[in-house]
C-alpha cells in the first residue's frame, strides 16, 4: 500500500504527540512529511529527526536557531525550516501531503486548517476553535474542494461513528436522515462537585487536573469552566449541520461514553472506549479501516456503572453563553472564543481569578453585540478576533 503522507500541525502538543504515537505503530501505512511547533524546539528537533520529516514550521528566527542547535549531529540531514504563520499554511497545503492533523491550540490554528481544507486534503480536525470562529467558511471550503473532514475531538468522532455509515467523509448541508438529536457527553471537569463559592479561589494547577483526560492547559481550563463543551456544541452544529435545539449536553462523569446519536425510532447509538485520544486519532488516520491505536479495551464489568445527569448552568454559565452565541451568529462565536482565549491565558498567568473568565466573556459579548461585522471572509474573522483580544487584554488584569 502507498503510505499516507502526513503534516502534523502542533506536533509537540498533547494531540500531536498522541498522533505520532499511533503513527509509529504503523510504519508501513504512514510517513511524516511536515511538522510544526510554536515552542519547545528541542522536542520538535527530536521528533523531526525520529520521523525523517522533510519540512518544519517554526514561529521565528530565534526558534529556527534553537531548532538547529538541538539537531542531533548524527548525519541526518536537517529538514527545510520555514518561518512564521504563513509557514503553517505552506506545510498544510504542500503537494506531497495528503493528510493534515490540525492540532494547534486556539484560533491561531484557523488559517492553516482552512488552508488544508482549501487544498482538498484529508483534514483530521482537533482544532475546534477553527470551527467556532469560522464554521461557515470552513465547511464551505470542504464542500468546494471535496476535502475529507474527519472530526478528532472525541465527542464528534463518537457522533461520526454513530451516524449512518459512509466510507467517504463529507460536509453535510442538513442533519442526517432519521437523526433526532446529538447527545454530547461531558465529564463536568475537576469542579463538578466543588462548592460554588470556592470557584473564585481555585488555582491553575487545580483547574488543569482533569479527572479523566490528560490534555494541554488551555483545553483543560476550558473543561473546568465547561466552555469546552460550549465550543463543542458549536463544533457539532457545523460538522453535522445540526440546529442548536437538537444538540443536548449530558454530564457523564466517567468519560467512557464519548457521545451519542438519538434517532427518530427511539434508538440511541453510543460510542464507548477508554478516555484516550489515540482512539479517535487512529480512527481518523485509518478511516474507513480500523487500525491499532495502542489503547486498551474497556472492561465494563469492572467499571460497574455509568452515570448521567443534566448540567448545572448556575455552576457552568459558560455553557449557556455558548448556546447564546451560537443562536446569535458567527460574530458572537468569534467574540466568545477570542475573549475566552485571552481570559484563560490571564487565569493561567494568575492575573485573573477563575470566575473572571466568565466575566470577560460576558462583557465581551455585550460590548461587541451591537456592532455590525461582516464575518464571511478570513480577514474579517481575524480582524474581529484581534479586536476582541485587544479589548479583553485591557481588562483581564482587573
Ligand atoms: P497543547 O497545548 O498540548 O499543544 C498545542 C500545540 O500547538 C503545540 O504544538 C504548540 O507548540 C502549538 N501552538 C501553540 N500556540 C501556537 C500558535 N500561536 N501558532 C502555532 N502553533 C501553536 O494543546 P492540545 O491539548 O494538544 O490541543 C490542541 C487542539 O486540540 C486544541 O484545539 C484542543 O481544543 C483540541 N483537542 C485536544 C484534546 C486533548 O485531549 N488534548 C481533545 C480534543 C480536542
Ligand atoms: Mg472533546
Amino acid at each position: 500500500m502507498t503510505p499516507r503522507c502526513l503534516c502534523i500541525l502542533g506536533a509537540t502538543g498533547s494531540i500531536g504527540e498522541s498522533t505520532l504515537d499511533v503513527v509509529r505503530r504503523h510504519p508501513e501505512r504512514f510517513q511524516v512529511y511536515a511538522l510544526s511547533a510554536h515552542s519547545r524546539m528541542e522536542r520538535l528537533a527530536e521528533l523531526a529527526a525520529q520521523t525523517g520529516a522533510k519540512l518544519v514550521a517554526v514561529p521565528d528566527d530565534a526558534a529556527r536557531l534553537r531548532f538547529i542547535a538541538a539537531w542531533p549531529a548524527s548525519g541526518i540531514p536537517l529538514p527545510e525550516i520555514l518561518l512564521g504563520p504563513e509557514a503553517l499554511e505552506a506545510c498544510a497545503s504542500a503537494d506531497q501531503v495528503d493528510t493534515v492533523m490540525a492540532a494547534i491550540v486556539g484560533a491561531a490554528g484557523l488559517p492553516s486548517a482552512l488552508a488544508a481544507a482549501r487544498a482538498g486534503k484529508r483534514v483530521l480536525l482537533a482544532n475546534k476553535e477553527a470551527l467556532v470562529a469560522a464554521g461557515g467558511l470552513f465547511m464551505q471550503a470542504v464542500r468546494d474542494t471535496g476535502a475529507e473532514l474527519l472530526p478528532i475531538d472525541s465527542e464528534h468522532n463518537a457522533i461520526f461513528q454513530c451516524l449512518p455509515q459512509t466510507d467517504k467523509a463529507f460536509a453535510p448541508h442538513m442533519p442526517a436522515p432519521g437523526v433526532r438529536r446529538l447527545l454530547l457527553t461531558a465529564s463536568g471537569g475537576p469542579f463538578r462537585t466543588l462548592p460554588i463559592e470556592q470557584l473564585a479561589q481555585v488555582t491553575p494547577d487545580q483547574a488543569c487536573a482533569h479527572p479523566n483526560w490528560e490534555m494541554g492547559r488551555k483545553i483543560s481550563v476550558d473543561s473546568a469552566t465547561m466552555l469546552n463543551k460550549g465550543l463543542e456544541v458549536i463544533e457539532a452544529h457545523w460538522l453535522f449541520a445540526m440546529p442548536p435545539d437538537r444538540i443536548q449536553v449530558v454530564i457523564h462523569p466517567q468519560s467512557m461514553v464519548h457521545s451519542m446519536v438519538e434517532y427518530d425510532d427511539g434508538s440511541i447509538l453510543a460510542q464507548l472506549g477508554q478516555p484516550d485520544m489515540r482512539t479517535p486519532i487512529a480512527y481518523g488516520l485509518g478511516f474507513p479501516e480500523r487500525i491499532d491505536s495502542g489503547v486498551g479495551l474497556l472492561d465494563l464489568a469492572t467499571l460497574g456503572r455509568l452515570d448521567f445527569e443534566p448540567p448545572d448552568l448556575q455552576r457552568f454559565p459558560c455553557l449557556a453563553l455558548s448556546f447564546q452565541a451560537l443562536r446569535s451568529g458567527q460574530d458572537a462565536c468569534i467574540v466568545l472564543n477570542a475573549a475566552n482565549e485571552v481570559a484563560v491565558a490571564g487565569f493561567l498567568a494568575q492575573r485573573l481569578p477563575f470566575t473572571g473568565i466568565t466575566r470577560c466573556i460576558e462583557e465581551s459579548l455585550s460590548h461587541f453585540q451591537s456592532r455590525a461585522h461582516p464575518v464571511d471572509a478570513l480577514d474579517a474573522i481575524l480582524d474581529l478576533d484581534a479586536q476582541v483580544r485587544r479589548y479583553v487584554a485591557g481588562r483581564a488584569g482587573r
